[in-house]
C-alpha cells in the first residue's frame, strides 16, 4: 500500500498541472487498490454502473484525512442496492426543450456543458448521466454541443440568468469555455452568468490564469462551488479561490448535507466559517435529492433542521446558507427554516431566539 508521501514524489503528484492530473487520475479498482484498502471485485461491479474518477489531488486528501472524503469519492456497493429512488426525480429530462438545456424557472436556464468531472461524487444528483459519453471513463472532457441551447436563450427574452453546469463545466477546454462565455455574453437580455463547479475542491490546479481570462466578460460571472467538508479547504483550494475572487468573480458555495460526511453541526460550522474566510459566501445547503444510487447519503430533514438551528445565531449570518430541498416532479427548490415562531396571535407573536429563550414580539398597530 502506498501512502501520501509516496504519492507526492511520484506520477500522482497532487499539485501537478490539471491536464496531467486528469490523465493520471484513478479510474479502475486495480489502480485504487494500490493506495486504499478496498474490496476490488465489489468496486469493479459498482464502477461498471457508476464510473469512478479520483484526481491525484483528491486521492492525497483521502489518504491524509480518511472517511469524510473517502465516502464522497470511493464507490460503495450500496449504490447498486438503492431500489427506493428514481434516476431523474426532478424530471429534468421533460423540462429540457432542447438538448443540454433545462428550463424550469421562468427567468433562468441550466446548460449541461459536459458530463465529465474531475472526481465523480458518489452522491451526485445527476448520477444517471455523469461520466457516460464514452463507454470508458473519459481521459478528457468532451464539451456537449451548445448551438441549440444558445439559440434557445437568444429566442427567449425572459431568460436573464444562465447557469453553466454539467458534469463540471470547468473541465472543458479553456478555449471552448471562452467561446461559450462570449456567445452568452452578447445576448442582450442575459444579465448574469453563473458557473456551478466542484473544481476548486477536487482539482484546484485547473484555476489557471488562462482560465481566468476565459471567464472575463462584460456581464457579471458568478461562481458557486461545491465544497462539502472543511478538509477540502487546503492551501491549493485557497489559492484557487483567491485567484477567482481577485478576478472579480463573486464566489458562493453549494454544499450537500451528507450522512457520514458532514451531517454534524461542528463540521458544518467549521466549513461555513472557513468558506467565508476564503471569500466564498455559503449560498445553499442542499438536502440530498432522492436519486437512485445515493440513498445511503440521506440524513433526515429533521436532522438538517436541527443542524441549521444549532448554527443560526452562533456563527456570522454571512456564513449561513439557505437549507434547501428540491421537490420531486419538477416542483423546484424550497427553503426550509427551523420553527422560531411558537405561536402567532392578532397582536403578538411568541418567538424563540437562538439560545432557546422565549420572547413576546408586538405585532399589528
Ligand atoms: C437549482 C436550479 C436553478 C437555480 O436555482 P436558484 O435558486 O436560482 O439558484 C435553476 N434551474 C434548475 C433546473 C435548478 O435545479
Ligand atoms: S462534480 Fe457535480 S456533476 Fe460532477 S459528480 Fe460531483 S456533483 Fe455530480
Amino acid at each position: 500500500m502506498k501512502n501520501a508521501s509516496w504519492i507526492a514524489k511520484n506520477e500522482l503528484n497532487p499539485h501537478a498541472d490539471w491536464q496531467v492530473q486528469i490523465k493520471n487520475s484513478i479510474t479502475t479498482a486495480e489502480a485504487l487498490s494500490e493506495y486504499l484498502d478496498i474490496n476490488q471485485s465489489a468496486l469493479e461491479k459498482t464502477i461498471r454502473k457508476y464510473p469512478m474518477r479520483i484526481t491525484p489531488y483528491y486521492l492525497s486528501l483521502i489518504l491524509e484525512h480518511g472517511m469524510p472524503l473517502f465516502r464522497q469519492a470511493v464507490p460503495d456497493t450500496k449504490e447498486l442496492l438503492d431500489h427506493s429512488h428514481t434516476e431523474d426525480p426532478f424530471r429534468e429530462i421533460p423540462f429540457s426543450p432542447v438538448p443540454n438545456l433545462i428550463h424550469r424557472y421562468p427567468d433562468r436556464v441550466v446548460l449541461l456543458v459536459t458530463n465529465a468531472c474531475a472526481t465523480y461524487c458518489r452522491h451526485c444528483m445527476r448520477k444517471r448521466m455523469v461520466g457516460y459519453t464514452n463507454p470508458k471513463p473519459l481521459d478528457m472532457a468532451v464539451a456537449f454541443p451548445m448551438e441549440k441551447a444558445v439559440q434557445y436563450i437568444q429566442e427567449h427574452p425572459a431568460v436573464s440568468d444562465v447557469i453553466l453546469s454539467g458534469g463540471d463545466p470547468l473541465l472543458i477546454e479553456t478555449r471552448q469555455m471562452a467561446t461559450l462565455i462570449k456567445k452568452i455574453n452578447v445576448i442582450d437580455h442575459v444579465n448574469t452568468i453563473r458557473i456551478h463547479t466542484r473544481i476548486p475542491a477536487t482539482l484546484p490546479q485547473r484555476i489557471t490564469d488562462n482560465l481566468i481570462d476565459a471567464l472575463t466578460a462584460d456581464k457579471p460571472i458568478y461562481m458557486n462551488i461545491h465544497f462539502n467538508h472543511p478538509l477540502e479547504i487546503t492551501d491549493d483550494a485557497r489559492k484557487a479561490c483567491k485567484k477567482l475572487a481577485d478576478a472579480g468573480i463573486p464566489l458562493g458555495s453549494q454544499t450537500v448535507l451528507l450522512k457520514g460526511v458532514n451531517d454534524s453541526r461542528y463540521t458544518l460550522k467549521q466549513l461555513f466559517k472557513d468558506l467565508l474566510a476564503i471569500r466564498v459566501k455559503p449560498y445553499y445547503l442542499h438536502h440530498p435529492d432522492p436519486v437512485k444510487g445515493t440513498g445511503h447519503f440521506r440524513p433526515s430533514v429533521k436532522k438538517g433542521l436541527k443542524i441549521m438551528k444549532a448554527l443560526r445565531g452562533h456563527i456570522s449570518g454571512m456564513s449561513l446558507p439557505h437549507y434547501m430541498i428540491d421537490l420531486p416532479g419538477g416542483g423546484g427548490k424550497v427553503p426550509l427554516v427551523p420553527d422560531y415562531i411558537k405561536s402567532i396571535g392578532d397582536n403578538h407573536l411568541i418567538v424563540e431566539n437562538y439560545k432557546g429563550d422565549v420572547f413576546l414580539y408586538p405585532d399589528g398597530q
